[in-house]
């Protein structure tokens, strides 16, 4: 029989056999048990033992694996953001752009407590919104809080493993609440692996539609350059993607005949999204001045 592993918590191995929609404790067996580490997330075969329990034999192969917390099969990234409590963080969000592109998963955008605004707060969400969608990415609004925005959310993660990050305070453990109806602990579980005091936090995947949703606030603070290599990075701004430029390697700095450069002249790619991208790759160019005041 096949199953998934919903949650592991130390030695606690919990699997769900999707055919009888019910969860058992899971047992690895000698050969498993040797050789694989088992997460959340993997796909597992082997046999029910008794009412409780599940023998694992074979752990299927990964597509992949994230880390801290670990969890497999991860096929989407819910990022969320707010633009005001806490304060919107473009370069946060623009690195989990990047890194979770790279790993080859799905991508989506939030923007969390849009009930909380004031009117700075949302002609900034205005200005935010346009440069993301300009980029090319797909962007939701939502409140946890009225529940706007929610159902068309919820409608982008009927399949799959979805997982959801961005920094402590946005909204994550209450967005997750929300959509699964799964009363999480807000303000509390995910702020204590922020502060590193929880080394080993237990990840739960919660039944959604026909896929799950990861309880496993994730990385909220990465650097691209951890993942790739500088040269790679460029290829996970979409809107970079676009141009041709002169040299196929071009790194889009100083090169001759950079396109990247003319659409950021002509107001066609986002001053920030350059400035985040000359960040992660530890770069400045003299011209940046002249071209975005
Ligand atoms: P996490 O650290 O990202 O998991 O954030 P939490 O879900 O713990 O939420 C942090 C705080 O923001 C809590 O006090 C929530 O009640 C509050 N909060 C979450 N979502 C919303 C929202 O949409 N609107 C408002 N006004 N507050 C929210
Ligand atoms: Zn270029």
């Amino acid at each position: 029989m096949e199953g998934i592993v919903t949650e592991r918590a130390g030695q606690k191995i919990t699997v769900l056999i999707p055919e009888e929609s019910k969860e058992y404790r899971g047992i690895p067996l000698g050969k498993v048990r040797k050789k694989e580490k088992i997460f959340a997330g993997d796909y597992v075969e082997g046999r029910v033992v008794d009412s409780q329990t599940f023998a694992i034999e074979k752990v299927k192969e990964r597509k992949n694996l994230l880390i801290r917390p670990p969890i497999a099969n991860v096929d989407r990234v819910v990022i969320v953001s707010t633009i005001q409590n806490p304060p919107f963080q473009n370069y946060l969000l623009d690195n989990l752009l990047v890194v979770y592109d790279f790993l080859g998963l799905e991508t989506l955008i939030v923007f969390n407590k849009v009930d909380a605004l004031d009117e700075t707060g949302k002609e900034e969400l205005k200005k935010w919104e346009d440069i993301y969608r300009n980029a090319g990415h797909k962007i939701f609004r939502t409140s946890a809080q009225t529940g706007e925005g929610i159902e068309e959310l919820k409608n982008e993660l009927s399949e799959g493993i979805t997982i959801f990050a961005g920094a402590s305070g946005v909204g994550k453990s209450s967005l997750i609440s929300k959509i699964t109806g799964v009363e999480l602990k807000v303000g509390e579980v995910s702020s204590k692996t922020e502060r590193g005091k929880h080394t080993t936090r237990e990840v739960r995947l919660i039944p959604f539609r026909n896929g799950f949703i990861g309880d496993a606030p994730g990385f909220s603070r990465v650097e691209a350059l951890n993942f790739m290599e500088k040269e790679e990075v460029r290829n996970h701004f979409p809107e970079f993607l676009r141009y041709e430029c002169k040299f196929s390697d071009c790194m889009h700095l100083n090169e001759d005949g950079c396109q990247v450069r003319e659409a950021l002249k002509k107001g066609e790619i986002s001053c920030e999204r350059f400035k985040s991208y000359l960040k992660m790759i530890h770069e400045y160019v003299d011209w940046l001045n002249e071209v975005c005041s």
